[in-house]
């Protein structure tokens, strides 16, 4: 294929928009998908995408279509567009020269339209504004084509009304692709530079690493070496992504393909690493990607102690295709050897801890998530709190400071009151507000990161009657009046129950954490005292009352099948328990601390 011929590009909007629908009508024009294969949203091929209807990662894959006497190659990549995989987007973004911007013609421009569109615009991505769903009764097309052209300042008629459901402007946005994105510029002549952007781990064929080559060839059989790990490999086999991998003999510069060469370890795979000849080696890598920053942490550990060794491997394998995740080994007195892991969201924990038990068949527990701040000592270093057991002694500090961030959070007029009470009762600030057009609003506040990761989302939700959309980026961290509150069960402190909060709030939470925790912990042959404590300080007590029969004593002692489907029953639910001491705690019990109001 002659690189003018090739066209690389992104599908980006807000989660829900239609991204995936498109996506699907671009693959049967193209006639990429046949009939017999094609079921709806065909890129999201993992099953946790299929069930709840979301992409959580980038799907790169190659069509072919002919157009005005010419073959062109398109590959696609389409993105997530929840704020938690905004780093999917942005490499996915690093190995096109051109965006699809998809807005939905019924709800118009939400939050991560506009971070999407700025991370495509900072990248030098040719823009192709979409305004979908135009075969709704509600589409608004004249409105929300206001809203593009504020937003990016293109002509109206640039603009393509398109429906992914009734397949309607699929053609003039394959024009427009053709017409308006550049093709690649690599020189296939040089060395070789080919960028790391993706990476799956298939349990027969090793690694499978997704590639976009920018400068040289790379032929089957070459040898090859990765710049940043200095590892060397065989090029077993390369090819191109179609619905299935198709093995090519050789991939030139603007193209994108994948590379199989029975790498068995993980950790060997860095994206954002450039691949590159051994013989005649590039003189530099390209410029990669940011490193990742994780938002949330949390300790995630084997419901069976024993079980330590198979979590490290799965964890391993996972990171490998999700490069977001970074973990390192932690110790809990209370519940043993585990890991801290370092999450982009609360949505991005949910998922890897799902994946963790259907791909790698772990039953895991993960622990109260946290922010992480900074201890300011009064004599010493910083210390970096990823976890309420690091905080150190209160006397030895001199000042915590706290993560805030700029969140952006599009709305409703109507609800621009209930919007500014929550973010207040978030610690937040208003920094900005702007009128899109009469009816909707886009404000921007600094709140503390603590305070949104957790439950902020839904409650925004809930007070705009789902008519909100939130976006945010870290700015730094700000001093805080943090204090750790421990856990006390039968007086003995659980140090994966922990959390750091502000002062302000902490007697409210070491309240209403005990209330909940009485209503999460089974009750036992023994009585349960549950403690809040600052320091040596307790501030808050509740307990559960022991059990005094038998839980099949219930059964009148009769039915022997109903006795034992009861059994059966406890023994489910004790699945996602750990002991600590005489006590069992629940998983959900961890999550309390983020259902408090
Ligand atoms: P994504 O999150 O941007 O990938 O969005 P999806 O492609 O998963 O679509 C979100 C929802 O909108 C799904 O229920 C789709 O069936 C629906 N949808 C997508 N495109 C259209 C369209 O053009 N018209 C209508 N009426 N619904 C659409
Ligand atoms: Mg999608």
């Amino acid at each position: 294929m002659k690189q003018e011929n090739i066209r690389n590009f992104c599908i980006i909007a807000h989660i829900d928009h239609g991204k995936s629908t498109l996506a699907d009508r671009l693959l049967e024009y193209t006639q990429t998908v046949s009939g017999r294969n094609m079921q709806a949203q065909v890129l999201d091929n993992m099953d946790l995408e299929r069930e709840r209807g979301i992409t959580i990662k980038s799907h790169a894959i190659q069509m072919t279509f002919h157009f005005e006497g010419e073959d062109y190659t398109l590959n696609l990549i389409d993105t997530p567009g929840h704020v938690d995989f905004s780093y999917e987007v942005s490499r996915s973004i690093m190995a096109c020269e051109g965006a699809l911007l998809i807005v939905d013609s019924s709800q118009g421009i939400e939050a991560q339209t506009i971070s999407n569109l700025y991370l495509a615009i900072g990248n030098d991505l040719e823009i192709i504004p979409v305004l979908n769903k135009i075969d709704l009764p509600h589409s608004m097309p004249e409105e929300v084509s206001d809203e593009i052209i504020d937003l990016i300042g293109c002509e109206r008629e640039e603009i393509i009304p398109a429906s992914g459901k009734e397949g309607t402007g699929v053609d003039k946005i394959l024009e427009a692709i053709i017409k308006k994105v550049p093709p690649p510029k690599g020189d296939k002549e040089k060395e070789l530079q080919a960028l790391i952007f993706d990476s799956e781990f298939n349990p027969f064929r090793g690694v499978e690493v997704i590639f976009r080559v920018v400068n040289g060839t790379i032929n089957k059989g070459d040898k090859v070496k990765f710049m940043a790990t200095g590892k060397e490999y065989l090029a077993d086999e390369i090819g191109v992504l179609k619905l299935d991998q198709e093995p090519r003999k050789m991939i030139e510069a603007g193209d994108v393909g994948y590379l199989i060469s029975g790498i068995k370890q993980a950790k060997e795979v860095k994206v954002g690493d450039t691949i590159t000849h051994v013989n005649k080696p590039s003189e530099s890598p390209i410029a990669g990607f940011e490193d990742v920053k994780p938002m949330v942490f949390a300790g995630i550990y084997p419901v069976e102690t024993s079980e330590f060794e198979d979590l490290r491997e799965a964890m391993e394998k996972l990171q490998l295709n999700d490069a977001a995740l970074v973990w390192e080994p932690e110790t809990s007195a209370a519940l043993g050897f585990g890991f801290r892991c370092g999450f982009l969201g609360m949505l991005h924990m949910e998922i890897i801890q799902e994946r963790l038990e259907r791909e790698f068949d772990m039953t895991v527990i993960t622990t109260v998530p946290s922010v992480q701040f900074k201890a300011h000592l009064k004599k010493g270093e910083p210390v970096d709190v990823q976890a309420p057991a690091e905080m150190p002694e209160p006397i030895t500090i001199d000042h915590v400071e706290e993560p805030f961030v700029k969140a952006q959070i599009i709305t409703k007029s109507d609800f621009v009151g209930p919007v500014i009470s929550l973010c207040i009762d978030k610690r937040g600030i208003l920094k900005n507000q702007n009128y899109l057009t009469s009816d909707r609003v886009e404000m921007t506040f600094e709140l503390p990161l603590a305070e949104i990761v957790f439950d902020f989302f839904d409650r925004l939700k809930t007070i705009s009657r789902g008519y909100a959309s939130l976006d945010y980026e870290l700015i730094g961290f700000q001093q805080s009046n943090m204090v750790k509150l421990d856990i006390l069960l039968n007086g003995e402190k659980v140090d994966a129950l922990s959390a750091i909060v502000h002062r302000d709030k902490a007697y409210d939470w070491g309240k209403r954490l005990c209330e909940k925790l009485r209503e999460l912990l089974p009750r036992q042959m023994f009585e349960i005292a549950i403690q809040a404590a600052i320091g040596a300080k307790i501030i808050a007590r509740e307990t559960v009352k022991a059990m005094r029969k038998n839980v099949t004593a219930k059964c009148y002692g009769g039915d022997i099948t109903r006795k034992r489907k009861l059994l059966e029953k406890q023994k489910k639910g004790k699945k996602r328990m750990r002991q600590v001491g005489r006590v069992e705690i629940p998983q959900e019990a961890f999550m309390a601390v983020l259902k408090l109001d």
